[in-house]
């Protein structure tokens, strides 16, 4: 098989009929021999419906489908593609084609004619968002970039939207953790990497499922599942307040015998208690987060638990029940 593509559904059920379209037409068009790997990430509305009634029309020649028993998040539904897909070229795609089959169509072409690369990563040329939010996420990137190991050579502006080798898709999945940052995995797994420019369209149907709640908790754990400098810094700034009260220290005793000023500094008492408490508050803080996420690891819980699976192939349908993550 050439090509699979692996697309995360949640609540898309005003998109998958035309990216159903779409799909075949360009996909098939294209002569490739293709599966459509497609996970419904706990779908309230008619999503499934869509996806069976896809896989049995025989419309595309092979699809993976998996259903999650609940909403466990875009990153565990990739994960279910990469362990579904059996092309020997790997797609990530949207379901409400933002990031389009044409566009995926040809960096799948890029990444045949470039033998030395293994991964094709779309950028944004342009972005379709509030100033806010992009300043936001520059920013984010910028601060990723810098703090966390072997991240250093991401393409900042690359999504997940992207094509790679089989063995890339491998790599991936054998990154067992449970709190998973996509971006940051593709970074951390190395691979030649070659960004291909594109304007994604806007949402054909529905709304965004990303809250700027989500958004903010999703950048919060790509932090701490990547970079242990928030657990330095507690060092550092710890080190530089003893530092500065030990010379506080000996400023306090040539004031009072030296200059025989008699001390009166309950307020700078009061603000270094509050400083050093919140410092330490802080510290303790940044300990839990990973202290959880080590709990968390440590349980080995599987990424995904998917209540149904189908398999079909020319439009004859194998289902399957429960799964959970390897
Ligand atoms: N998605 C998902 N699970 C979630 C949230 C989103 O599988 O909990 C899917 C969604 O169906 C879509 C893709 O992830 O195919 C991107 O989501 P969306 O378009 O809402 O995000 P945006 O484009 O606004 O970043
Ligand atoms: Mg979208």
């Amino acid at each position: 098989m050439d090509l699979s593509v692996i697309v995360p559904c949640y609540n898309e059920q005003e998109c998958l009929p035309l990216l159903f379209d779409r799909a075949t037409s360009v996909f098939g068009g294209a002569g490739l021999d293709y599966e459509l790997v497609l996970v419904d990430d706990g779908s309230k509305d008619g999503t499934w419906g869509l996806i069976s009634e896809f896989a049995a029309s025989g419309s595309a020649p092979h699809v993976r489908a998996v259903s999650f028993s609940r909403n466990f998040g875009k990153e565990s539904a990739l994960l279910a593609g990469l362990e579904h897909a059996g092309g020997d070229v790997v797609g990530i795609m949207d379901a409400d084609l933002q990031q389009d089959p044409e566009t995926l169509l040809a960096m799948y072409r890029e990444l045949l004619a470039r033998p030395d690369a293994d991964c094709v990563a779309a950028y944004q040329s342009e972005r379709h968002e509030g100033r806010l939010q992009a300043a936001l996420k520059r920013r984010f990137y910028r601060v990723f970039r810098a703090t966390t190991e072997g991240c250093a050579d991401m393409i900042p502006e690359a999504s997940d939207f992207r094509v790679f080798t089989k063995d890339v898709a491998s790599a991936l999945v054998s990154m067992p953790e449970y709190h998973r940052f996509s971006k940051g995995l593709f970074a951390w797994v190395g691979f030649n990497t070659v960004p291909f420019a594109y304007e994604p369209a806007p949402r054909a149907a529905g709304t965004s499922k990303w809250s700027l709640r989500k958004l903010m908790g999703y950048a919060i754990d790509g932090i701490f599942a990547f970079s242990t400098v928030p657990l330095k810094l507690a060092t550092v700034v710890g080190t530089l307040s003893s530092l500065a009260a030990v010379v506080y220290i000996f400023f306090v005793l040539w004031d009072t015998y030296g200059l025989h000023n008699t001390p009166n500094g309950y307020p700078t008492i009061v603000c270094l208690i509050l400083l050093l408490g919140g410092l330490m508050l802080l510290t303790l803080g940044i300990i839990g987060e990973y202290l959880a996420r080590i709990y968390l690891e440590g349980k080995g819980r599987p990424t995904y638990i998917a209540r149904r699976t189908l398999s079909a192939d020319g439009g004859a349908v194998e289902r399957g029940g429960f799964e959970r993550s390897k």
